[in-house]
């Protein structure tokens, strides 16, 4: 059976393997390759190839930066299928989002092409009499990125092409579920000029985690993942001097006010609640109808969730795969089982999918629950699975309550025809991506994503802006040339005259 390793200094690493994990094809149930589960040692071993590679790639030129980035662009488009064919068989996602998610982690590279603009510094003249001062942005030195099983290229994808780009070098941490698109985007990585150390890919579990929170040699931790973890990860990282942003999970809502056009809502919050089978971490799990909207939208879904085609996301007429692993299955499965125990009425159930050819894959049918409340555990937590709930509101007004006293706030959305409701929703909601008749409102790479509260530990989102300043340090120069005219000893306080 085929092993998936490190990649490590520009090369797979070849030291036998001590620890290992299963990888699943999730359509057929079976396993389909191991994945090296990383010791402290080999951390250690990445850290040093980075730490290696650092001097020399800090001090390279910013127009060769931008041209490995160029170069890579180039070869992620010429192997994008590959790569979300990769996604497809360890992932479960369809065809057409894998492709999609390749695409939105090429925008980020495109991003990083800009590195010459984006670094760029002030300066200010005569800040004193020929004086001069100029601010200059300067990597931060070694980076780790720790990313979840559901955007296997994309997330990594926010992270290492403008880190590397800012003159960082950088170890990978991928999920252990769907780890070889990193290993092959190394690889491209390294075909379009990347100099060996400069991005390595250590795979493994809480014991690569944990030596990579400790390591004295890297300064700075993004991850991407659920909650809990964020939170452990911004502690343990900041507590060890390390800069980190550590993005959490979610539960998005998507307000329908009264007014809306009801058929748009509907496809939108579909795509929105079963696309990628909600493991997506802005899709919306709750559909929050204000009045009468429930009684005219569910209807509308029911019809639409019928007739969605639920197969192996290979099969090129299949809308929704599987999920990514047995054991989410069933705490899918269990959430529904929960959902109905607490009294919310399931009106479409998905537990007992007929996919042919797929019995022993881990799918589950869209699943729509009404009549749920805030008590709710399937309201409280995450699913991250194929589920939508429908809570009634009465009110705007109990619509943006409800929304403010959840502990996420990754997305929302709003649907309506007024204009005036729309600006008022997306001035007040307390959510760090808003979507106003856009059910995911995912920012273009050249913004910035993340949310806010329980969804985001840390001060930075990532991409964008305030992806280049988390992966550089400010400095500022203040400097004059000898002039003779100002020789002599003085005590006092400089006076900017
Ligand atoms: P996860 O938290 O289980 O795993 C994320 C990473 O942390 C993986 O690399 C994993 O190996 C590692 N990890 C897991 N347990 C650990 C532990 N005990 N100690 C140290 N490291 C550990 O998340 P997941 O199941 O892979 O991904 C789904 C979650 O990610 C969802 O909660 C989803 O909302 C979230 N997510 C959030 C965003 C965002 O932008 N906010 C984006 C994508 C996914």
């Amino acid at each position: 059976m085929r092993t998936i390793t490190h990649w490590i200094a520009g090369k797979p690493w070849e030291r036998p393997v001590e620890r290992a994990g299963e990888v699943f094809d999730p359509a057929t149930g079976k396993v389909s390759a191991k994945v090296a589960f990383a010791s402290p040692a080999e951390v250690d071993a990445a850290v040093a190839a980075a730490k290696a590679a650092l001097p020399g790639w800090a001090d390279s030129s910013l127009a060769r930066r931008a041209r490995v980035m160029f170069a890579y662009r180039e070869l992620l488009e010429q192997n994008k299928v590959e790569i979300a064919r990769l996604l497809t068989s360890e992932h479960g996602k369809v065809a057409s989002d894998a492709l999609g998610e390749v695409n939105r982690g090429i925008e980020v590279v495109e991003f990083a092409c800009g590195i010459p603009q984006l670094i760029k510094g002030e300066f200010s003249e005569n800040v004193s009499t020929d004086v001069d001062s100029y601010s200059i942005r300067q990597p931060v030195g070694v980076v780790a990125g720790i990313t979840p099983f559901n955007f296997p290229a994309m997330v990594p994808m926010w992270m290492y092409p403008i880190a590397i780009a800012c003159g960082n070098t950088f170890v990978l941490k991928p999920s252990e579920r769907d780890p070889s698109a990193s290993n092959f985007c190394a690889e491209l990585l390294r075909d379009a000029g990347l100099p060996e150390g400069v991005l390595n890919v250590v795979h493994g579990d809480k014991v690569a985690v944990d030596r990579i929170l400790h390591h004295p040699d890297i300064a700075a931790v993004s991850f991407v993942g659920s909650t809990p973890i964020a939170k452990y990860i911004y502690e343990t990282g900041t507590s060890h001097g390390k800069r980190v942003q550590a993005l959490g999970g979610a539960k998005n809502h998507m307000v329908v006010l009264p007014d809306a056009d009801m058929e748009l809502a509907a496809d939108a919050a579909i795509g929105a609640a079963y696309g990628s089978a909600g493991e997506r971490c802005m899709a919306i799990s709750v559909l929050v109808t204000v009045g009468d909207a429930a009684d005219r939208l569910i209807p509308m879904l029911r019809e639409r969730i019928r007739k969605l085609k639920v197969g192996p996301g290979q099969d090129p007429v299949s809308e929704m795969g599987p999920l990514v692993t047995k054991t989410h299955l069933e705490r899918v499965r269990g959430l529904v089982d929960h959902g109905v125990n607490e009294g919310a009425t399931l009106v479409e159930d998905g537990r007992n999918p007929k996919i042919q050819g797929g019995e022993h894959g881990f799918f589950l049918r869209p699943c729509l629950f009404d009549n749920v409340t805030p008590e709710m555990t399937i309201y409280k937590e995450e699913i991250f699975g194929p589920v939508l709930s429908v809570v009634r509101t009465p009110t705007y007004d109990d619509a943006v309550r409800l929304i403010h006293e959840n502990q996420y706030a990754n997305g929302v959305a709003i649907f309506t025809n007024d204009g005036g409701a729309a600006r008022k929703f997306q001035h007040e909601i307390r959510v760090g991506m808003v979507g106003v008749n856009v059910p995911i409102p995912v920012p273009m790479a050249y913004f910035s994503f993340g949310g806010w509260k329980a969804s985001l530990f840390g001060d930075t989102h990532v991409h964008g802006r305030e992806g280049v300043h988390f992966y550089t340090r400010g400095k500022v120069v203040t400097s004059r040339w000898p002039d003779p005219r100002f020789r002599g000893v003085d005590l006092g306080f400089p006076q900017n005259k």
